[in-house]
């Protein structure tokens, strides 16, 4: 059975940007409901532990240069069939293959600096959360 939460971080394009706002608003208009949140800087070490799968991936040290170079808003997701939904609300890796409407087609630039995380299963969800925050940061 689908699980009701998952993880995301607008990345630090989307904040630099000033986009924190209008994402957050898309987010919750769409039925997400927030348990955690926090604006916080991954450091190297984080962002090679968080993206550990992609390491083999030639885009590796770009995308972790990326990750660290400023704020990212870090948050879990509650709604029902939470982590689906949500892959659908940010569209596909590339924004110029994401659907009309979805928050990468909206604010992304490129498939390395595409504005927004969503976690790819209710395991990584589960995982992702617990990287960025302590049990009594989530409600
Ligand atoms: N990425 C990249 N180049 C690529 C593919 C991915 O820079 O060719 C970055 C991009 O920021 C992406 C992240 O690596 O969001 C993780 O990639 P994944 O394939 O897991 O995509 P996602 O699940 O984020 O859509």
């Amino acid at each position: 059975m689908a699980g009701n939460k998952t993880f995301t971080m607008l990345k630090p394009d989307a904040v630099e940007n000033g986009h924190i706002g209008a994402i957050l608003e898309q987010i919750t208009a769409s039925g997400f409901r927030i348990v955690a949140m926090k604006l916080t800087q991954m450091t190297q070490a984080d962002a090679e532990k968080f993206y550990d799968i992609h390491k083999e991936r030639p885009f590796f040290g770009e995308l972790v240069e990326f990750m660290t170079r400023g704020p990212i808003v870090a948050a879990i997701l509650e709604k029902e069939n939470a982590v689906e939904d949500f892959r659908t609300l940010i569209g596909a890796t590339n924004p110029e293959e994401a659907a009309e409407g979805t928050i990468r087609k909206k604010y992304a630039a490129s498939i390395g600096e595409n504005a927004v995380h969503g976690s790819d299963s209710d395991e990584n969800a589960a995982i992702e959360g617990a990287f960025h925050f302590a049990g009594r940061e989530m409600f």
